[in-house]
């Protein structure tokens, strides 16, 4: 037994899991309401994909670890659901790839910005980014659009995992390399990532923190070699495919 009611054993426990944090984070205040139904939909399309990382994914994740560390500025991106999901494991990417911490919100509220922040800190974050708030991604309304300067402002490479696709396409319209976290390859965010990654975040973070330690040392030829030729249309063909099949 672990944090719930549920043995291991049990052919869902790592889904009864994972909802447990969600609501979890619900009544913690970290995670909106909203994020349940973002929940339930990451669970069905992870169900179709066999709830496993694909070779191609596997691919994007290298890709992505690569960018994270070529990157003059790589901020990973922090909404409600991936706090409550994932916090341990987003603070050890940040620390392996020497990547900010930058709390962003769909519906933002300053409570709930804290509340992350805390939750973060808690869980060891030393520096987490997105209480300043002094600046705008362009083209999106006022809440939606607040950024820190010195944070995803300025950041080359972001990690943004379920990202809605307003604001993915707003991210890489200012010219930023965009990695997207999303387990639907229809989705809009995916669509717009120069690096699309279908896969659960529970296995995506670790597993790229895994590509970046492989990579520590790589020079920057080397880390230009792993980018180069990357095809994200590649990942999404084979992930929607995966999911019409149940192939690889
Ligand atoms: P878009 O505007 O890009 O189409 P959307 O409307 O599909 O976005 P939401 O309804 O907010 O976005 O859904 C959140 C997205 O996050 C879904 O695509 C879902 O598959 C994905 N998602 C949910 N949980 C996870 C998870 N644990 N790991 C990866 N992706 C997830």
């Amino acid at each position: 037994m672990s944090d719930i009611e549920v043995p291991e054993s049990h052919p869902r426990y790592q889904s009864l899991l994972t909802r447990h944090r969600i609501e979890d984070g619900v009544e913690k205040g970290i995670t909106s309401p909203q994020g349940l139904i973002a929940q339930g939909r990451g669970e069905a399309f992870d169900y179709l994909l066999g709830e496993r990382t694909l070779p191609s994914v596997d691919r994007a994740e290298r890709v992505a670890a690569a960018h994270l560390l070529r990157a003059r500025h790589p901020v990973l991106s922090v909404n409600g659901n991936v706090a409550a999901l994932v916090p341990d494991e987003l603070i050890t990417l940040a620390e392996a790839t020497g990547a900010d911490l930058e709390v962003n919100l769909f519906n933002r509220t300053e409570e709930r910005i804290h509340a992350i922040v805390d939750h973060l800190r808690e869980h060891g974050a030393c520096e987490v980014k997105g209480t300043t708030a002094d600046e705008r991604i362009p083209g999106l309304d006022h809440e939606r659009a607040k950024v820190d300067a010195d944070g995803i402002y300025d950041a080359d490479v972001v990690l943004v995992p379920l990202e809605d696709g307003d604001r993915a396409q707003a991210l890489a319209e200012m010219g930023k390399t965009e990695l997207v976290i999303d387990l639907n390859p229809l989705s809009r965010s995916p669509q717009t990532a120069a690096v699309p990654i279908i896969d659960n975040v529970i296995r995506a973070l670790p597993n790229i923190t895994t590509h970046a330690r492989d990579l520590a040392d790589a020079s920057s030829d080397q880390l230009d070699d792993v980018i180069a030729g990357f095809d994200p249309e590649t990942v999404l063909t084979e992930t929607e495919r995966a999911i019409r099949t149940g192939g690889d």
